[in-house]
């Protein structure tokens, strides 16, 4: 449980923190600390330099920008779980972050930390999916934005090059689509056994947008695109069935805790219930 020894830098601007990211061999970011470290005491990461983002200062910021809610990379989840901003213009990663982890989880993990950590069964993944955010990265040459569909690449793994650090999540305002995460999480550690992201749209009586991202399930969380395709243009009554398509193209994992099977039925479960309560029939 004891790490092995590294070098600690601590810049006080992101442009330090990219030029020791770029030039350091061996080096690795330091957020809330809340995956890296547990990392690190059991010597499965052994990085030879932390470059502690602790200290820039503005990367914890959550505004507004336009049709859009920037979302600073080091806020915490419980930032996020208490943002009035969020709350009024685009509640999903606010309530997807009250269900990660206990209060001191929230209180030091970050949103870019979970997103570059890519966790199978974190919860951010599936919420950012469904609201096709976007993810800005930094490097020494400039700047580019990933979206969240072409982000996660597999477990743990993004599309983000080693000398790149997140520094903003930007997610659209949803007025007029309600928004709902659903999760049955793992009893020790909290993670989600399956958690599903709901944003839905109704005019008239019919189903006019709707997104539904799915974590805990496969190797990465994806959008349940046949759930989707099953839905648009329908009435709220197809839901039951749609769901069913919840774990298609999936290919669930299983562990001591939950086969592959039951993660399967628990995606089409909590599949239906999120829309039934995003459509307002449940
Ligand atoms: C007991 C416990 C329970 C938990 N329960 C849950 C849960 O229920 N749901 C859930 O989703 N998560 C859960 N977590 C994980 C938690 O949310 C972590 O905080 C999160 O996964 C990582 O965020 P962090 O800020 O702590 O990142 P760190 O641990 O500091 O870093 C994680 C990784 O991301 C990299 N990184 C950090 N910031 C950036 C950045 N800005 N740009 C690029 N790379 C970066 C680091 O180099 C490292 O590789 C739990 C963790 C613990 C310890």
């Amino acid at each position: 449980m004891i790490p092995a020894a590294f070098d600690y830098e601590s810049p006080r601007t992101l442009a330090e923190a990219l030029e020791l990211l770029a030039t350091r061999a061996d080096a690795k970011l330091l957020a809330g600390g809340h995956s890296l470290l547990p990392a690190m005491k059991l010597r499965l990461a052994q990085p030879a330099t932390l470059i502690d983002l602790g200290r820039i200062a503005g990367l914890d910021v959550i505004r507004e920008t336009g049709d859009r809610i920037a979302i600073g990379a080091l806020s915490t989840h419980a930032a996020v779980a208490g943002s009035s901003l969020l709350q009024k213009a685009s509640p999903l990663l606010l309530q997807t972050a009250r269900h990660i982890g206990d209060t001191q989880v929230r209180n030091r993990g970050t949103i870019g930390g979970s997103l570059a950590q890519a966790h199978p069964s974190a919860d951010y993944p599936a919420a950012v999916l469904a609201l096709d955010a976007e993810i800005v990265a930094r490097s020494r040459t400039g700047e580019r934005v990933v979206k969240a569909r072409d982000f996660f690449t597999g477990m743990f793994t993004t599309a983000l090059a080693a000398d790149e650090i997140i520094t903003e999540v930007r997610v659209p305002k949803t007025a007029g689509a309600r928004t709902v995460y659903r999760k049955f999480e793992h009893p020790a550690s909290g993670y989600a056994v399956v958690g599903v992201a709901v944003v839905l749209q109704q005019s008239s009586g019919k189903i006019e947008n709707v997104a539904v991202g799915i974590t805990g399930v496969g190797q990465s969380a994806y959008r349940a695109v046949a759930v989707e395709s099953a839905l648009r243009g329908r009435s709220a009554e197809s839901i039951a069935a749609a769901a069913r398509h919840a774990a298609e193209g999936a290919e669930p994992m299983g562990d001591t805790f939950a086969s592959p099977e039951y993660r399967k039925h628990m995606a089409v479960v909590l599949t239906r219930r999120a829309l039934e309560e995003a459509a307002g029939t449940r």
